[in-house]
């Protein structure tokens, strides 16, 4: 039994020598477990979500918003994924009025999920947050939704073939740097030689700058966005062999793109946090579906503060118009739903869109803006996102039994990396996320998000899921004989914008040349990476512009409704001259 959705442009043991370090055993989760409450780090999202704001790039962590005291704007957004959502959440709290319209028939956009007719939850792709995420864990507290996270063991574990695990463990008694130092000193995903030159690397890098000057390191980061990470890392005296076990999964988890097709600032970006704050290698994920646990207590928040949803309504166009002195301004956007159509008017509109939908909507002329026209260089990556449900544990290792039962979960509960399959990172959501996932009486729910997805794009559901699997069979040779009952394929077209060296200058502003149209989105011009914290972040900024722009806004408002009215005006003068004729 299958779904399948296609979204267009829209502790083990190891016997192979160098997996395990010499007298460090790898741990069955619940013996990690133990380890993790002894080595506590600061997990809730509590008044002070960790030590990341302080000695911290400002871009990154922007202080609160002063209080607005300019005048009520009627806001429109466009896109009800999580950048126009935290939009909306910062212009509510603002005391602004603002509609989203939703071309789809849900929100959340990337990090969407509905219940198909069987009852399954379908997610657009696997969603796990790191401990840095600042602005979306300000977020999750504003609209009361930060208990709906669960924090798994700080370790990144890596999974390679006939289930030898790997890991870079963060778990010590000391924070940031020591910890990772300790991660990548002792990590057995690596031989030591290649640890040794990764150790190299990495103290050469501005992660070190980082922890003393955050500002000055950012700033050397973005002007490593020209380079590749591989040639990068390799320049810096790093290994293939350390670029092929550890950091191609992770760079397929951070942007679907390898080391020699993403940019240096992008993985650089992630390094110096993980490097400075004890936290932000720390994971977490949803407690069940992100329609359940996270779009729905935002939905709930802006609807509460008087904002408004309107779903299945597409915005076809952006009517503009251009004033004697030359100055462009919108004057509506033409929606559509069905065969409804109607058109919005706003003092200011949010195209907060995904890569092909922003393209779609600029209007051709604006392309002789370079902002605009700039849109055209960024590119969406291809990702195709399998879930299958098993009959059994499929990542329970320790116990041959235990994997076969079906009366409590069992296995490996944490984000998965693997070098050894067509799928980067995986998890199995049964227990990872169990509330929406676990269900008695079933096994595994493993989630694979294929990179690159472009192979899989044109191949049948059935045919993905068989190679799948096999794949999966060779990480988890233990698994042999579990059955596949149900799962589900999800292709998106175009989703995260390609992070390839040289295209960070290519992303627009939330503030663009047209007076009253704003962008938000994780493609736009924000310090984080294409991720869910990105989008928030792009949504913060996008609604501080336009707070700022308040008084401007309001004036463009009353001169257009003067130029209505004179043009009403006109054409009843033309219509009675007809008349008299
Ligand atoms: C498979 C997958 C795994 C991911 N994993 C992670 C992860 O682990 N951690 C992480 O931080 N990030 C992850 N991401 C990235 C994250 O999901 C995105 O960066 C983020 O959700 C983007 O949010 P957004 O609001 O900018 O864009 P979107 O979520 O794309 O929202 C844009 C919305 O605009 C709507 N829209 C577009 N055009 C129109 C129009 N003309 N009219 C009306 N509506 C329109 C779209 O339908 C969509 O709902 C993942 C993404 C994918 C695809």
């Amino acid at each position: 039994m299958a779904s399948s959705l296609y979204f267009p442009a829209t502790s083990a043991t190891s016997d192979t020598a160098g997996f395990l370090l010499p007298g460090r055993r790898h741990c069955h989760p619940a013996v990690q477990l133990r380890t993790t409450q002894r080595f506590r780090v600061r997990s809730s999202l509590d008044t002070n979500v960790s030590d990341m704001s302080t000695n911290a790039p400002k871009g990154l962590f922007p202080p609160e918003p002063e209080h607005y005291r300019g005048p009520k704007l009627k806001v429109a957004i466009i896109g009800a994924g999580l950048a126009g959502m935290s939009t909306a959440v910062e212009l509510l709290d603002q005391g602004h009025e603002v509609d989203i319209y939703e071309s789809r028939s849900f929100i959340g956009g990337k990090v969407g999920s509905f219940v198909d007719k069987r009852g399954n939850h379908i997610e657009m792709g696997l969603h796990v947050f790191f401990g840095c995420y600042n602005n979306l864990f300000r977020l999750l507290k504003k609209v009361g939704a930060e208990q709906n996270l669960l924090v798994k063991d700080h370790t990144h574990t890596f999974v390679n073939k006939g289930s030898q695990i790997g890991e870079l463990d963060f778990r010590f008694p000391i924070g940031a740097p020591l910890h990772g130092i300790n991660a990548f000193f002792t990590t057995n995903q690596l031989k030591t030689y290649d640890k040794a030159r990764n150790a190299v690397a990495l103290a050469l890098s501005p992660v070190v700058r980082a922890l003393v000057d955050p500002e000055g390191a950012m700033r050397v980061i973005r002007n490593l966005d020209s380079i590749s990470f591989s040639d990068w890392f390799l320049s810096k005296g790093g290994t293939r062999t350390s670029i092929q076990r550890m950091w191609d999964p992770v760079a397929y988890a951070l942007g679907f793109i390898d080391c020699d097709n993403i940019s240096a600032r992008c993985m650089l970006t992630i390094f110096s946090l993980f490097a400075t704050k004890t936290e932000a290698s720390l994971l977490r994920m949803l407690k069940g579906s992100p329609d359940v646990y996270l779009s729905g207590p935002i939905r709930k928040y802006i609807i509460d503060k008087g904002g408004r949803f309107h779903l299945r309504w597409g915005c076809r166009e952006i009517l503009y118009d251009r004033s004697a002195d030359g100055e462009t301004y919108v004057t509506g956007i033409a929606m559509s739903k069905a065969t409804s159509k109607k058109t919005v008017k706003a003092d200011a509109y949010v195209a907060a869109c995904d890569v092909p939908g922003i393209k779609r909507l600029v209007p051709p002329q604006w392309r002789e803006w370079e902002f605009f026209d700039n849109i055209y260089k960024l590119v969406g990556v291809p990702v195709v996102t399998v879930q299958l449900r098993y009959n059994g544990w499929v990542t329970e290792l320790q116990d041959l039994e235990r994997s076969r039962q079906l009366r409590q979960a069992a296995g490996l509960d944490n984000l998965l990396y693997t070098p050894d399959a067509d799928f980067s990172c995986f998890a199995d959501l049964a227990l990872t996320s169990p509330e929406d996932y676990y269900i008695e009486g079933q096994g595994s729910l493993l989630q694979c998000v294929l990179t690159p997805g472009d192979p899989y794009m044109p191949l049948p559901n059935d045919e993905i899921i068989k190679r799948v699997s096999k794949q999966v069979l060779a990480l988890f040779p233990s698994s042999q004989g579990l059955e596949v009952t149900w799962s589900s394929v999800v292709k998106i077209g175009q989703s995260l914008y390609r992070e390839a060296p040289g295209k960070d200058p290519f992303r627009p502003d939330q503030k663009t040349p047209v007076r009253n149209f704003f962008l938000a989105g994780s493609y736009t011009k924000q310090d984080y990476i294409d991720s869910m914290e990105g989008a928030t972040l792009s949504g913060r900024q996008a609604s501080a512009y336009i707070c700022d722009a308040g008084e401007d806004l309001v004036t463009l408002r009353k001169n257009l409704a003067a130029m209505e009215s004179q043009e009403l005006i006109q054409a009843a003068n033309i219509t009675d001259e007809l008349s008299l004729v």
